[in-house]
């Protein structure tokens, strides 16, 4: 008989060591997956009861998609499994010497302990941006975004002061990476096809897509053919790319950067950097390093402690080809899960760890219908069959049979009615300093 510990969030002690993993993203859920009906019992907590799908938040963003259809829910990942359990917590605290988290429904004690927090939006301690821009890591935040993007255009048509209007219609993105080039894109798209249809009593012409990238070239982690394209691409479409520029201060509606102050704009999207989400408690000496992630050895075990490890954007595993340790982007989150999975299994049988060995499967970005960017090892390539390769990628990646087909549905319906029909002002969203 089991004996529940009501220590332990309800969940019964089976006799198998006890895992928990914080954090049901790419790298966690991996994980999760890999030791279905394993000999050791799983707890996942997370904050939301769903995994998301970030790479394509730009496209809920954007109207092309409903939010469901990038969300899957935890517990179904976990169905099936006798040993699985979730709990729907944020985690506040580690506590080492206890073995034990700390939630904000309780505390749970481990065997074996697994943060995947993943990351948060760096803003690099500038707290005017922080406070007046729009971050794109959640689905609510997404959900955020386009409801501002259709305020604006409803309070645009509204207002006689020209500069008003403009400002209204002005979108600056701060940061040239795949999520800035990819909603510059989708931002242009709904300019050049959607806003003359919805709005013929507004002069759409005046709205103006900015795409702002501190060093001097966009994409700047894949090749330079890529960047190159990425950029024409935007261009074509009406983006106006500024390169070697900095964004310093935000207050609403005054941006202003290391070049000059003359943007006015009502929306700016901050997609300049992430940093590790990490939580209190773990306090070995050099263990946060760059970007906030921390140090982990070749098996993924965090600096300093035996049971304790770290995956996905969190962790940062130094090696001669990483010196900086892996891309922050999903394969290496599933990558590490796996692995560990793996790992940990050998652990309870008292095998010898592997090394964690990446594979880099390349890189791909898209810029909009039928444009898009693919880096891999021996092959580069843009353009059309570019866009259905990103397509193909995302779809396969995506967790759960009806999101694909969902996905697949809406894109196939947006491609032929050159379309986003998802601009919908579901929850309304209340921007301080508002113009
Ligand atoms: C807009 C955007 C676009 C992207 N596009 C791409 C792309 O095209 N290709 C690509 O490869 N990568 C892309 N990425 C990066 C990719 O999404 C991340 O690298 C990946 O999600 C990392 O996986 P992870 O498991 O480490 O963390 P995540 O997937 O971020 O998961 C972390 C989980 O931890 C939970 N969590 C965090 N803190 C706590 C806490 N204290 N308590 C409880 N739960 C907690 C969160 O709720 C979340 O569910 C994109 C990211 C963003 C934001």
């Amino acid at each position: 008989m089991t004996m529940i510990n009501e220590c332990d969030l309800n969940i019964p002690k089976s006799g198998l060591p006890r895992l928990v993993i914080v954090g049901g993203g790419f790298g966690g859920v991996s994980l999760a997956k890999e030791l279905r009906d394993q000999e050791i019992q799983v707890v996942l907590i997370d904050k939301h009861n769903y995994h998301t799908f970030q790479p394509l938040l730009y496209q809920v963003s954007t109207g092309g998609l409903e939010p469901d259809s990038i969300a899957y829910p935890l517990r179904k990942i976990l169905q099936d499994s006798p040993n699985n359990y979730f709990r729907l917590a944020e985690v506040l605290e580690i506590k080492p010497n206890e073995n034990s988290v700390e939630t904000n429904i309780g505390e749970i004690g481990y065997d074996f302990l697994v943060l995947a927090t993943g990351s948060k939006t760096n803003f690099f301690g500038n707290t005017n941006i922080e406070k007046n821009a729009m971050a794109m890591k959640t689905v609510p935040q997404s959900l955020n975004l386009r409801s501002l993007i259709l305020e604006n255009f409803e309070d645009a048509l509204l207002t006689d002061d020209l500069n008003k209007r403009e400002a209204l219609m002005n979108f600056v993105i701060v940061g040239g990476g795949p999520t800035g080039v990819e909603l510059a894109g989708a931002l242009a798209e709904i300019k050049k096809g959607i806003l003359p249809k919805d709005y013929p009593d507004l002069d759409t012409r005046i709205a103006q897509i900015n795409l702002i990238q501190g060093s001097d070239r966009l994409l700047a982690t894949m090749s330079e053919q890529a960047s190159e394209k990425a950029e024409k691409f935007l261009k074509k479409l009406g983006v106006n790319v500024y390169k070697n520029m900095r964004v310093t201060d935000y207050d609403g509606y005054n941006v202003s950067t290391n070049v000059d102050d003359s943007f006015e704009a009502a929306t700016l999207i901050w997609a300049a950097g992430v940093q590790g989400a990490t939580i209190k408690g773990l306090n070995a000496k050099d263990l946060i390093v760059r970007g906030n992630r921390m140090k982990v050895d070749e098996f993924n075990k965090v600096i300093g402690f035996d049971n304790i490890f770290a995956i996905g954007d969190i962790a940062m595993m130094e090696s001669e080809n990483e010196p900086y340790g892996h891309p922050m982007v999903a394969q290496p989150a599933m990558q590490q899960g796996k692995h560990l999975g793996k790992n940990l299994l050998r652990l309870i049988h008292k095998k010898t760890l592997l090394p964690f060995k990446y594979i880099d499967k390349g890189s791909m970005a898209t810029v909009g219908r039928n444009k898009a960017v693919v880096d891999m090892k021996k092959f580069k390539f843009q353009g059309v069959f570019a866009w259905f390769v990103w397509m193909f990628v995302h779809l396969f990646f995506l967790i759960g049979f009806r999101n694909r087909v969902v996905v697949f549905v809406n894109w196939v319906y947006n491609y032929v009615r050159f379309d986003r029909e998802a601009r919908l002002i579901i929850r309304p969203f209340k921007k301080k300093n508002k113009l």
